[in-house]
């Protein structure tokens, strides 16, 4: 699948700083199709300087009168909607539809489809969409603004499409020190504790389990744990 594969469609937005807002939040995350269906609004100066330089999806939309145009080129349609509806539909998570993004080929199209801002969509046009996605929210104040909820969704999509795992790895890229080295700090921070007198030989209590746990969950690499011992070696030779 590819990322301009897929289209953002508007229906009947009433406000052009919306549209604008939109697009900015497309192209911040690589998308650039934008359908509007039967807009509401004049597509301004106002659209422009909400859209913040993302000027050529704006000069680039395509306007059709109804969602059946919109979506006609377009193996997957997904709704989105603030509230489940009465008439239950298939339900992705705005994560669930991501992964079923990216599994698709090449060759298919998306659509991702986005309500008034009033009133959503009609029961009539999610009949188009395959599936409804529903952004998690304070189930007391469920609508998000049109705009930051196609930023949510391109986000996941973007999210999927990014390869995090490597980020992760090249982020920790010094190697994690083994158990022995591990036990080694620990033998000898316990030494080292109970020559200064802050641990008590006779009656440890539970002190170098709590360190343990601390260190542990720190995951330190072997250049960190060389660090560490590094620290207690000068205490010692202060002491001396
Ligand atoms: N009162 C309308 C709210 C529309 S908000 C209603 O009850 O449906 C405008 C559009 O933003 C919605 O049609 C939908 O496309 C999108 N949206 C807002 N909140 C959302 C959420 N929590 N999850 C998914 N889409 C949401």
């Amino acid at each position: 699948m590819k990322l301009k594969n897929i289209k953002i469609v508007m229906v009947e937005t009433t406000h052009p700083g919306n549209i604008g807002a939109a697009a900015r939040a497309m192209k911040n995350m690589e998308l650039s199709q934008l359908v509007l269906v039967n807009p509401k609004c004049p597509m301004g100066d106002i659209a422009y300087s909400r859209g913040s330089g993302a000027n050529n999806i704006l000069d680039d939309r395509i306007t059709v009168n109804t969602l059946p145009q919109a979506v006609s080129d377009c193996q997957l349609v997904v709704g989105t909607s603030a509230r489940l509806r009465s008439l239950a539909w298939p339900e992705l998570t705005p994560n669930s539809l991501a992964q079923k993004v990216k599994g698709l080929n090449d060759a298919e199209k998306v659509a991702i489809v986005f309500g008034r801002e009033h009133a959503g969509l009609t029961n009539e046009e999610l009949k188009h969409c395959h599936y409804t996605v529903t952004i998690p929210t304070n189930p007391e104040f469920s609508s998000l603004n049109v705009a930051s909820a196609i930023q949510v969704v391109s986000y996941e999509i973007y999210n999927q499409f990014t390869d995090v795992e490597t980020l992760k790895v090249s982020e920790n890229l010094e190697p994690v020190a083994d158990s022995a080295e591990l036990e080694g700090y620990f033998a000898h921070l316990e030494q080292v504790l109970i020559s200064t007198g802050f641990l008590n030989a006779e009656n440890p209590r539970q002190m170098m389990k709590r360190l343990r746990r601390l260190y542990q969950r720190a995951e330190p690499s072997k250049n960190e744990v060389n660090i560490l011992r590094g620290i207690l070696s000068s205490v010692e030779k202060y002491r001396k």
